[in-house]
């Protein structure tokens, strides 16, 4: 009996045991399961000792989860922060070349307009260069860089950009590998570059063909020439000739490089265009005369001025003049000046009767060393920068230039400076940074 008795006591110590155990555990994993929901709320159990080291050892956890969560949220906010405001475009891939993260630099580049996450990069970007770049990277485990041309499309159309990409694995204990695309937007740099070896063949060759020529005829004089005065006045003529073009050509290139680099100070003060004008026909008079022109001036004497640097704006409406003088037809030459005010500018327009400029070429001819006419401009003296000089003068004043012309007509150069000067200049100044570069 006294057996039984201590069988059933120990039996019913040990369910109670069990039962204690039990709901021990069943708290502990509700706890465990309410710390991986997310939940966070520190567990409950008992007043034990083991209870209370139990939910001592879960509250520090709990706190350790939570520090590692916020950590990994701030680390996350920085990394989005860093690659949001960086020009490349960042590409993070997984282990199968799917897109896991992107960046706005990148959707831009590439004119993606909806989330390429969790697409293929071979599909979101169609670029076999790109996607071998990859491929080599992962199977040889190290970096790979390339420039490449890349045709995107977008709304606007087709468009080529020259991208240096740069690929590397992502090296991580643990964790499935990774591979991140770095690419590098350079087409305005190559663009540029492009522009500058332009720049430099095209004055190497203004340049070389009077050299040339006065070279030549030196060593003519050189070897006997001189000795026949009528044939040495003639030579020296046109050494003289092709010097004074060697001059002009250094003189627009230096007046061209002041405005490019932003060293031209402008001397502001009141400008009176009936006075400038009136100086230009003055100055250009000898050769109006030679050819004939009829100037026609329909420029009110009462306009108000303007501010401006007064050299340069004379020195525009000179290059005007003087391009509708050695362009002009030989049949009643006549070249019109009219002047106005319009809302807040000054507007003039300088019209000619000469050959007008195709319509095909029209977009140009603001820009460097553009000719149409090419022998004309030539034999005139031209350099071909007299027309780029004028859109950066109407530019750094605030202004513009545009042209009207129907070949064989003649052309209407259209001047439009602000009344307020060149500090009070509207952003839509044709967007042209005439201190950045050497464009056009
Ligand atoms: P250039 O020194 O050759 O005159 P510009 O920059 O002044 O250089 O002009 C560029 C080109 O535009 C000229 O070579 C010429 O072919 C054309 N052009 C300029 N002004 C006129 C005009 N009034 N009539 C016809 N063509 C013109």
């Amino acid at each position: 009996m006294g057996l039984i008795l201590g069988v059933v006591v120990v039996a019913g110590i040990i369910l109670f045991l069990l039962v204690c155990c039990y709901a021990l555990f069943k708290q502990l994993l509700g706890a465990i399961e309410r710390v991986l929901s997310g939940t966070l709320s520190e567990p409950i159990i008992g007043r034990s000792v083991l209870a209370r080291r139990t939910r001592n050892a879960i509250s520090s956890l709990v706190r350790q989860i939570t520090e590692l969560k916020s950590r990994a949220e701030v680390e996350r906010s920085n990394l989005s922060a860093i690659l949001e405001s960086i020009n490349e475009g960042v590409f993070l891939l997984d282990n199968e070349r799917h897109i896991t993260l992107v960046n706005e630099s990148a959707l831009r580049i590439f004119s993606i307009e909806s989330s390429p996450t969790g697409r293929a990069l071979v599909e979101v970007l169609r670029s076999p260069q790109i996607e071998m770049l990859v491929k080599q990277a992962i199977i040889e485990k190290s970096r790979k860089s390339r420039e490449i041309l890349h045709e995107t499309r977008s709304r606007e159309g087709y468009s080529k950009r020259h991208l240096a990409v740069s690929v590397a694995p992502v090296k991580g204990e643990g964790v499935s590998p990774s591979t991140v695309v770095v690419v590098h937007d350079v087409t305005e740099i190559r663009r540029l570059e492009a522009i500058r070896k332009e720049f430099i063949v095209n004055v190497s060759h203004e340049i070389r063909t009077p050299l040339a020529i006065i070279n030549g005829f030196l060593e003519t004089l050189l070897e006997g020439a001189v000795d026949d005065p009528e044939l040495a006045k003639s030579f020296l003529e046109t050494m003289s000739r092709h010097g004074n073009r060697l001059n002009l050509l250094i003189e627009d290139l230096l007046t061209i490089s002041r405005f490019e680099f932003g060293c031209e100070r402008l001397q502001i003060a009141p400008v009176y265009i009936h006075e400038i004008l009136t100086n230009v026909v003055r100055q250009l008079e000898p050769r109006i005369r030679s050819v004939g022109v009829n100037i026609i001036l329909n420029v009110p004497t009462d306009l108000p001025h303007i501010p401006a640097d007064g050299f340069r704006i004379e020195q525009l409406f000179f290059n005007l003049l003087d391009n509708a003088l050695k362009y002009a037809k030989s049949t009643n030459p006549t070249v019109s000046f009219k002047a106005f005010c319009e809302g807040d500018e000054m507007v003039v327009d300088v019209s000619d009767n000469g050959p007008g400029i195709p319509i095909h070429d029209q977009p140009h001819v603001f820009e460097r060393f553009y000719r149409i006419h090419k022998d004309r401009s030539r034999d005139a003296g031209g350099t071909g920068l007299g027309l780029s000089i004028v859109r950066h003068i109407a530019l750094v004043h605030g202004g513009n230039v545009s042209l009207y012309s129907v070949p064989g007509e003649g052309c209407k150069f259209t001047v439009r400076l602000p009344l307020r000067g060149p500090n009070a200049q509207k952003p839509n100044s044709n967007g042209a940074n005439v201190s950045s570069s050497l464009e056009k």
